[in-house]
């Protein structure tokens, strides 16, 4: 099942496990290769799974963030808190829409922004909050909802690593009143390129569905607004359906693999993992350790170098937005920028056998001192 070249572990695999060869035959043959009946599908598959009530499938997880900012009608002169270190896709559709991203430092433990770090930054220009639920954890939502409501600011969760994760056994995603999620090849389940936007509020569906085509609704080559194309194809729709079908057993298998890195790298000196609060039933989307210098004294990147000669792909943490000033200004991060520079993500996919992961922690306790 895994796709490995030359004994190479890969940092992520997709899982195409089910029928995805079959259905992507089908979309083709059936000659609706634009839209069709398995965005319909995906769609309905995808919000009974989350339990959501509104499902917009899109191109990708970055086009989704786009039209819930779009659908909030954020712009010019708003001012948007996304976190100082996680994929940057919330920040930089921030500054696509003409808003400001201003950034949260964030938790040491969970590696995910809070109510703490965030309440100080509100202004009478935030328009919204968007917690990243970083690797597949999921960020403390509860104080982060009630801080959205206490100041009118409205919450928009970006899911893309944290499908199927749980907070107080609600899907991550369908919490807040927008979720966003990725399809992208690495991601929990894929479509290629690929995403969705979930809502629990009709008039953000609407503006959002006006939005992802072209800005027309009811009459063909009219413009309502000035809209995108952020459509999923049927095709790439008929992969996603054949990938819902085998979501539990993804999951189950990224269920072993966290436990399995789990039991070998809490008992490894130098070496910590992210913290997953107790209300939160993690999918882990990416394993993560931060390094410890006193241990790993050639350095996080040295590292990196040295088990890629084991064979074995890792990849570094996210640069933090203090790395990018000539996008986001100067930053005072100190959390984000500390954990950015230590944190090592380890070969996370749910293909991964025993025998991987020991080789894995393996190579990695021989490179401590
Ligand atoms: C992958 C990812 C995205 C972007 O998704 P694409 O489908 O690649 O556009 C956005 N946010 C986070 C947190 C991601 O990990």
């Amino acid at each position: 099942m895994t796709v490995q070249t030359n004994n190479m572990i890969p940092w992520a695999e997709p899982t195409l496990w089910g029928r995805e060869e079959e259905y992507a035959v089908d979309a083709l043959r059936s000659t609706w290769i634009s839209g069709g009946i398995y965005v319909d599908r995906l769609e309905r598959d995808f919000a009974r799974y989350a339990d959501a009530r509104q499902v917009l499938a899109v191109a990708n997880g970055t086009a989704a963030l786009h039209l819930a900012y779009l659908a909030a009608d954020i712009g010019v002169g708003d001012e948007v808190i996304v976190p100082g270190f996680a994929f940057m896709a919330a920040a930089n559709m921030a500054r696509m829409v003409g808003a400001t991203p201003v950034f949260a430092d964030i938790d040491p433990a969970t590696w995910c922004i809070s109510a703490e770090t965030v309440a100080p930054l509100i202004t009478s220009r935030t328009k919204a909050i968007v917690p990243v639920h970083t690797y597949g954890n999921v960020c403390a939502l509860e104080p982060l909802l009630a801080l959205g409501a206490e100041h009118g600011v409205l919450v928009i969760e970006d899911a893309a690593e944290s499908i199927g994760s749980k907070y107080r056994g609600r899907m991550s995603g369908t919490i807040a009143p927008i979720g966003t999620y990725s399809f992208h090849a690495t991601k929990t389940i894929t479509t290629g390129e690929g995403g969705a936007v979930t809502t629990s509020n009709d008039a953000f569906a609407a503006r959002m569905r006006l939005y992802r085509s072209h800005g027309m609704a009811q009459t063909r080559y009219l413009h309502e607004v000035a809209g995108h194309n952020f459509r999923l194809t049927n095709l790439q729709a008929a992969i996603g359906c054949a990938q819902l079908e085998q979501i539990d057993r993804i999951v189950a298998k990224r269920a072993e693999v966290w436990s399995r890195y789990r039991a070998r790298l809490l008992a490894l000196p130098g070496v910590e993992m992210q913290v997953i609060e107790t209300d939160v039933d993690p999918v882990m989307w990416a394993v993560g350790v931060r390094l410890n210098y006193a241990h790993f004294p050639q350095g996080r990147d040295a590292v990196m170098n040295l088990m890629m000669a084991s064979g074995i792909e890792t990849r570094p943490g996210f640069y933090p937005a203090s790395a990018m000033p000539h996008l986001y200004g100067p930053q005072l991060l100190p959390i984000s920028d500390a954990l950015a520079a230590s944190i090592l993500v380890l070969p996370s996919s749910p293909s991964l056998e025993v025998a991987h992961i020991d080789r894995i922690c393996d190579a990695l306790a021989s490179f401590a001192r």
